[in-house]
Formats: C-alpha cells, sequence, structure tokens
C-alpha cells in the first residue's frame, strides 16, 4: 500500500480531509492534476466570504439571527423537491446547525478572523418564505480566499514535511482501483512538467502512467464550471437555454474529470441540473484563466436593464436573486444585460469577487481597508473603469447610450426611453418611503448598519446629478461558477451506488459531492455556503474515511 488512503483534489476539501486524516494518525498521497503552485484550488481565488449564523460580527450589527430563522432561509431558497433530496437535506439541516455553532469556534481557533462589516449577499425574492437571507450573514474573512485556505495548508505542508503526506502532483486520476468489491487505488497518467502560475491553464500531455494503493479514496475533484461543453450538457431547461457566449469564472481545472471516474466505479452523480451561475460577470482586463470574468457583487442603487434597454422587474436587483435574474434574462433573447449607475455608486456598491480584485482585504493591511474606505472609486474597480472592456463612461445619458450600442454593434437601446427611466426613478427620492419597489429596498439596506457606514447602500441621491458622475454603464454576460449537485453520498461521506448502497472504500467531499449529500443547497445558494460546505464535508470525508483505514 502507498499510503492509508489517497485524496483526489488538492483543493480547500481535500486539503481539509488531508489534515483531519493526518490528525487522526493516517498516512496520505494528495493527488491532483494541477502543481503544487494551485495548492487550495479555487479557494486560493475565493473572496472568503463564510456563512455564519449568529455570529459576534452580526451581534455587533445589530442583526438578530437564529438556526431556525436561518433554516427557514435555507429551505425557502433550496427548494429540496426529490427523492434525491434525502440527503442533500440532512446535509443541510447539520450544514446550518454547524454554522449556527461549531463552525466559527473551530476557524477562530486555528486562527481565521473576519471583517467585522457583514455582507448581505442574496437578498431573496421578497417573500418571507422564499428565497433569500432575511438577514446579512456573509462574512468576509481576513485574508480573503488565501486566509482561508492558509491554516489547512500549512497543516498538510507540516505532515509533507514529515512524511506523513506525499503529495502527487500533475497526476491525473483516470480510474478507480476495485479489488474484491473495494475501493483499492487510483490509476492515472502523470502530465508533463509545468512551471504556470496559479491558475494559469497547464499543459495536459501525459508522460506516464501511473497507479497508488490505500484503504480508501477521497474524491475532492471539485465542480464543472471550467468545462463550458458539461455546463452546456447538463444546463436545465427551467433556466431557459444557455448561452452561447458565457464567461469562465473558475479556472480550467475545473474540469468535471473525476465525474465518469465516480460513476464507473458504481458511485451516482444527483442534481447535475442544479447549477450557481452569476449574471453579472465582466471580462477581466487582466485575466489569470482562459475566459477570465470577474462577477460584480452590487448594491441596491443602480438600474438593471435587459439589451433592449428594458428595466428587470421588481425584485430582480444587484444582489437579490441570481437565479431568478438568470431565468429572466435567459428569456430576453440576449446573452448580456445592462447596469446603468455613475461613479460614485459604482465606487461604492461594486464589490469585484476573488482575492486578487481585493489586496487589502487579501494582505490583511489595515491602512489599506481604511484608505479603500476613504476613497471615492479603489484602485481594483478603477482598473475596470480604465481599461475593462465592459464599462462605458459619459456625462449625459444620450453619449451614454450611445456608447452602450456602440459596444453592443446594435441600435437596440433608445437614449430617450432610457432617460425617462432614470428620470422617472430619480423622482422616487424626495422621501424616506416610496412607490418604486427598488427606492423602497434601498430604503430598507440603508436600515441595516453594515450597508449604511459602507455605503453598500450609498445615500439616495438623483443618479443623473453631476455632483456623483460621470454616468457608467456596465455590460455583464453569464460567467460560470458553482455546481450545486454531485456525488451522493451518506452524512458519513461515504460514495451511495443507484441502489442507495456505499461504494466501499470510497468517499466524497466538496464541491464534488454538491458540497455534502450531492446538493446541499438544492437549487439555490444563500452565499458563503460553499466555501464553509468544502470544510463541513472535507472534515467529515477525512475523519470518516480516517476511521474506516
Ligand atoms: C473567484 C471565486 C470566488 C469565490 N468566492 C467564494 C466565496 O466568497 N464564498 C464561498 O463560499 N465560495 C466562494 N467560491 C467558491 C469556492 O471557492 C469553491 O466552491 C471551493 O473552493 C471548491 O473547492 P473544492 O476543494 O471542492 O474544489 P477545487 O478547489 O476545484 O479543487 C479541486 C481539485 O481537484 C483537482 N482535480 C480535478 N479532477 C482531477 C483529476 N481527474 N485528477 C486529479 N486531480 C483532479 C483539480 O485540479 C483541483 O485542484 C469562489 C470561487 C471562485 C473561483
Amino acid at each position: 500500500m502507498d499510503a492509508d488512503l489517497i485524496v483526489v483534489g488538492h483543493g480547500l476539501a481535500g486539503l481539509v480531509a488531508t489534515a483531519e486524516a493526518v490528525a487522526a494518525g493516517r498516512r496520505v498521497a494528495l493527488v491532483d492534476q494541477e502543481s503544487q503552485a494551485n495548492l487550495g484550488g479555487q479557494a486560493f481565488w475565493s473572496f472568503g466570504g463564510l456563512f455564519f449564523v449568529g455570529s459576534p460580527e452580526q451581534r455587533l450589527m445589530s442583526i438578530k439571527d437564529s438556526v431556525e430563522l436561518a433554516w427557514q432561509d435555507w429551505c425557502g431558497t433550496a427548494g429540496f423537491d426529490r427523492p434525491e433530496d434525502h440527503w442533500p437535506r440532512r446535509w443541510a439541516r447539520a450544514y446550518v446547525e454547524f454554522a449556527s455553532g461549531e463552525k466559527r469556534s473551530w476557524l477562530a481557533g486555528i486562527g481565521m478572523r473576519w471583517f467585522p462589516l457583514v455582507g448581505w449577499a442574496e437578498r431573496g425574492g421578497g417573500r418571507a418564505g422564499g428565497h433569500g437571507n432575511s438577514v446579512p450573514r456573509f462574512h468576509v474573512t481576513w485574508g480573503t480566499g488565501p486566509g482561508v485556505v492558509a491554516p489547512f495548508e500549512e497543516r498538510v505542508r507540516a505532515a509533507i514535511a514529515t512524511g506523513r503526506v506525499v503529495l502527487h502532483d500533475r497526476h491525473r486520476v483516470e480510474e478507480l482501483i476495485i479489488e474484491s468489491g473495494r475501493v483499492a487505488g487510483v490509476r492515472g497518467v502523470r502530465l508533463t512538467p509545468d512551471a504556470a502560475a496559479r491558475g494559469v491553464a497547464s499543459s495536459r500531455e501525459p508522460v506516464g502512467d501511473f497507479e497508488l494503493r490505500a484503504g480508501a479514496v477521497v474524491v475532492t475533484s471539485g465542480g464543472i464550471g471550467g468545462n463550458h461543453d458539461l455546463v452546456r450538457a447538463q444546463w436545465p431547461a427551467r433556466l431557459g437555454t444557455a448561452p452561447a457566449r458565457m464567461h469562465t469564472g473558475v479556472p480550467a481545472y475545473v474540469d468535471g474529470s473525476m465525474q465518469p471516474v465516480v460513476q464507473s466505479a458504481g458511485g451516482r452523480l444527483i442534481n447535475g441540473d442544479r447549477m450557481w451561475h452569476y449574471v453579472e460577470g465582466i471580462e477581466n482586463w487582466d485575466p489569470i484563466w482562459p475566459g477570465h470574468a470577474i462577477r460584480i457583487l452590487g448594491g441596491p442603487s443602480s438600474l438593471w436593464l435587459d439589451a433592449r434597454g428594458r428595466r428587470l422587474p421588481a425584485p430582480l436587483w444587484l444582489g437579490y436573486d441570481t437565479l431568478a435574474t438568470l431565468k429572466h434574462l435567459r428569456q430576453s433573447g440576449f446573452d448580456y444585460s445592462w447596469v446603468l449607475t455613475n461613479r460614485a455608486v459604482a465606487g461604492k456598491e461594486f464589490a469585484l469577487s476573488g482575492s486578487e480584485q481585493n489586496p487589502d482585504l487579501t494582505g490583511r493591511s489595515i491602512p489599506a481597508v481604511l484608505r479603500r474606505a476613504r476613497t471615492e472609486v479603489g484602485p481594483a474597480l478603477q482598473n475596470f473603469l480604465d481599461h475593462g472592456v465592459d464599462f462605458l463612461q459619459a456625462d449625459d445619458i444620450a453619449t451614454l447610450v450611445a456608447k452602450m450600442n456602440g459596444l453592443a454593434g446594435s441600435t437596440l437601446l433608445d437614449a430617450t426611453a432610457i432617460e425617462r427611466l432614470v428620470r422617472d426613478r430619480d423622482a422616487q427620492l424626495g422621501n424616506p418611503f416610496a412607490k418604486d419597489a427598488q427606492v423602497v429596498a434601498l430604503h430598507n439596506a440603508r436600515a441595516y448598519r453594515g450597508d449604511r457606514i459602507s455605503k453598500r447602500a450609498f445615500p439616495p441621491h438623483a443618479l443623473l446629478d453631476p455632483a456623483y458622475g460621470p454616468l457608467v454603464a456596465v455590460r455583464m454576460h453569464v460567467l460560470t461558477r458553482k455546481s450545486l449537485g454531485g456525488i451522493e453520498t451518506d452524512l458519513g461521506a461515504r460514495v451511495l451506488s443507484v441502489t442507495g448502497d456505499p461504494v466501499p472504500g470510497l468517499y466524497a467531499a466538496g464541491e464534488a459531492a454538491g458540497f455534502g449529500g450531492g446538493g446541499v443547497h438544492g437549487y439555490a445558494a444563500l452565499e458563503g455556503s460553499f466555501l464553509g460546505g468544502c470544510l463541513f464535508s472535507g472534515r467529515a470525508a477525512g475523519r470518516a474515511a480516517a476511521a474506516d483505514t
């Protein structure tokens, strides 16, 4: 035997599973198709937002939260409605309890800290029992994604130094070895060495075969977002047709290549049609991976228009209901939409997702964070305003709309109609109450101290007021990101077969397992629950596989 257990995938879930198995005294072979430069996988690039319930940060912001409210929100969002939701639903309950309890003390105990202004992601569809977070729960980790990866990477590197973990990088798994009805190892190809920097697509040229044997295998191979062919093949009809043009929100190694491998070994994949793609994708002016796009996490002030310049219906505003907006826009007949705002709002309400887009938080620099708070437009957004192909600016609507039509290569947008929309919206701002549902939502957001202090809900003002200008238009495309479905597992992270029995010796966690059970989120997510799902399911898989070997 080459190790007690093998972990396939050195992303966050794989690191957590490995660290747990080592803590239980096991020897681990950690296998990944990428080089060591990519340790931590997608989580390194992430914003580091974590879903906590009833946290000290929430209390500091006077947010009242509870496990009951979080469970109501989770169920209203997930919409579990299939027989295969049996394990996902049980994982969901366990995860919400974890996020309301042990999660924070565990992570704080290994050195993690969070930014005090709790973010309010996925504010929902307007119904108390429906989609969305009733209260802010998105806790950005101090150090963003790298800050989430660091404690686990440290543990795994320490175990590599003592020989408890052997890293087999540039090893691509293509088969699970089955002997006497039990998964006993992995086979695949060694890939040619490649010095590509972290996140940059690397060569897939094979230079030989390999085989490793162990008492159990844990699959933590991530989702499918980097593989547009798979995303298209699994795209659900309920969201319309897949866009002809999509951006990519994940590195190329998020390729779904382990899915058929697990199926061939008898594992069952469920909920493949459930996916979490964003509609606010902007082309990265400085890309790292192929088709690299950034997601704008927006606030409630900007107007969102379809390709013909029609305002999206309530409550489809930036940051409210990702999948309802995606579904609506897929019926518009175009692959893009527009946000219309001004420089002051963009500067405060647009957060850019990704560790490299937030060097102040990623670098844990208090002076830089304070500088951002005092600056009208931070350097990352300014780069997009200066170099991003999707960003347009002008002092008046007629000029802006002419530029928008120029970028789209069409004459779909009518400046007079768009100016009317903006003026109608601006006329709603004379009172602290309003008829326009989006303006009402803006007032509501400002009742939350965190949004008011950070200006994530900008003080109400006329978008056309030149003091806040120039006007800004942003063209946005769909950006592929998370796979909500995946390998079906029980609460012990054991991979299940089509008969519902565990496949002996096989475990799965992280995005590959739908963040737990084969789809802990159901149809939709509350955000911050992906990293959390990797931590929770990775830990469960590491413990269970260690106990089994
Ligand atoms: C820009 C960005 C921002 C994000 N922000 C947040 C956030 O704020 N909050 C949040 O909760 N989530 C966020 N996410 C999502 C979250 O980061 C991911 O869902 C999570 O990190 C997935 O981790 P994983 O370990 O399951 O998989 P991955 O990180 O994808 O790792 C899988 C690994 O498996 C390897 N692999 C795959 N197939 C094979 C094979 N056949 N053989 C060998 N190796 C293989 C891959 O090379 C890869 O290294 C973000 C993601 C991105 C990209």
